[in-house]
Formats: C-alpha cells, structure tokens, sequence
C-alpha cells in the first residue's frame, strides 16, 4: 500500500492561523483594518489547511472531510458518485452513538450493563470486553453492547430521533446488527454524519448526549481511537472509530473510518477520515497526523 503521509508538514502556517480561527468566534467584527483581517482568517485557514492536506496526504485510499464547528466544509476530499445514493457511506461503528441517543429516548436515559462475552457474543474482541454501560462501551465500541441496544428499539420512534441529526436511519426491515453499524444497510452521506457528530457533542449538557461525549474523549485517550491523543496530547480530542466492510472495487479487507473533534473541550474542528484497506483504529493514526499537520496538538 501506499504511504498515506508524505512530504514534510507546514505547522508554520497553521500555527499562525489556528489562533485566528478561534478569535473569530469571540471577537465583535467592527470596521477597522485589524477587524477585517481577522474577519478574514477563517478564510485563509479554510484554504492552507486544505493545501497541506492535499500536498502531505496523497494516498489514494485516504478519503477526508474537515468541517469547522458550524458544519461549514474547509476542505475536502471524497470521491462523490454522480446519484447522490451511492455517495452514502456505512462507516461501521461510527453509528453507535446515535443509536445510543435513539435507545435512551425510549428508555428514560436509563442504560442497561451488558456482558461483553467476545466472539459469541459478535463482538470484534474475541475475548470480549466483560461487563460494561454505555461510556465504557462507546469507548470501546463493543459489538455486544450496541447489538443489547438495537434488540431492544422502536424503529419508527428511532426514525424520528435520527431525523433530528439530519440522519435518514437504516430501512424499516434492517437487522439489529444493521442498527449497530454491522453490515452496510446504514447509510448516509459523509456530510450528513459529520454533521451529525457536530450535533451530538453540541448537545452534551444532556445526559446521555454527555455520556457518549466522555466515551468519545475515554475513546481518544485509551480506546479504540487512542492514536489520536498519541498524535495530539492527551485529552487534545474527541473520537470514533468504526470498520465497514469495504466499498471499493477491488474488494480491500476493510474500510476503517475515524471521527475526531477537536479541541476536545470545544471542538473547533470535526475531521472524518476514511482509509481504504484498514481498520477503523489505524484509520485513527492518519486521522491524527493530519490534525498535526494542519496546527492541533500544539500549545
Ligand atoms: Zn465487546
């Protein structure tokens, strides 16, 4: 396979834009010279981070999608079909938090233990994960967990839950495996899942919102996701993993996708990564290397 990170990175540019990034949020745009540069700079971002990541990250099997805290594209590259329903993507695990949120509506936010036994259990650990709630679980993204929660929903009521994160939701006749990111029957575009996640950690004062939110973070820093924090510091980011059988042709072994959002204390960034060929946990280290080459991680 091909390297996926080439070239040197540019952390000069995004260490002089990243800053102007989070300033043009906070600051009041009044008509002064100063003001309108700042203004500006979400712009210029929008644009270098695009050109490092097309100069440092090459490979064709890398597909990515970098959004700013409002849902706003600053760069991208994925391949998109010309019918808009094969630019839909099943990206594995990376539903599980939303059927976690469908599940607690319909269950008073109340979560049940599950016995992770592994491989009997259609878990991807085959000595399983043991006993384990929801945080642990999204952390750990157990199959056994989430196939608990899927057995147990309403699918129509779980519609309407998904439509409130633009998500369209599985068909009416897909298996409780589908709803927990098993095989391919979910789907929506790249767009609509990063936007998705934007949603979900915007919500975090909710509890179950709250909940997959320190899974996410428990997820960057020792679980599936945790080459993310040895990319970017610890506690840096939020993520998830998911691995999805592969949608290309030829057929590789695996599609791993991550989700990261960073800074985690109030993400500024949301980076979706798709990496033909892996899993979704070495998806993560790519995922990492282009958040440091476009200035996160650093203080
Ligand atoms: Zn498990």
């Amino acid at each position: 396979m091909e390297p996926l990170i080439t070239g040197p990175f540019h952390r000069w540019t995004a260490a002089r834009i990243l800053p102007g990034i989070a300033l043009a949020g906070l600051l009041p745009i009044a008509a002064s010279s100063a003001s309108a540069q700042q203004a500006a700079e979400p712009q210029l971002f929008s644009q270098s981070a695009q050109a490092v990541l097309e100069s440092n990250f090459t490979s064709p099997n890398l597909s990515y999608l970098l959004l700013d805290a409002s849902g706003k594209v600053l760069a991208v590259r994925w391949p998109t079909p010309p019918n808009l329903a094969q630019q839909a993507v099943s990206p594995g695990s990376l539903v599980k938090p939303f059927l976690a949120i469908a599940y607690g509506e319909q269950h008073g936010g109340r979560f049940p233990t599950v016995r992770c036994l592994g491989t009997e259990s259609r878990c991807w650990l085959p000595r399983g994960h043991g006993n384990l709630g929801l945080e642990e679980a999204i952390t750990q993204s157990c199959n056994a967990y989430f196939l608990e929660l899927a057995a147990g929903l309403d699918r129509q009521r779980a519609a309407q839950t998904l439509a409130r994160y633009g998500l369209t939701g599985p068909p009416v006749d897909a298996s409780a495996a589908n709803l927990a990111g098993l095989g391919d029957a979910w789907k929506e575009t790249p767009l609509a899942w990063a936007r998705a996640y934007l949603q979900l950690v915007n919500e975090q004062q909710s509890p179950v919102q709250s909940m997959i939110v320190k899974g996410m973070l428990e997820s960057a820093r020792r679980g599936t996701a945790h080459s993310v924090d040895a990319a970017l510091g610890r506690n840096a980011a939020l993520a998830k993993t998911g691995t999805a059988a592969c949608s290309h042709t030829p057929q590789g072994a695996a599609d791993g996708f991550t989700v990261v959002l960073y800074p985690a204390a109030r993400p500024r960034l949301l980076l979706l990564v798709r990496v033909h060929g892996v899993t979704g946990a070495e998806s993560t280290k790519v995922a990492g290397a282009m958040l440091r080459a476009i200035g996160a991680g650093e203080r």
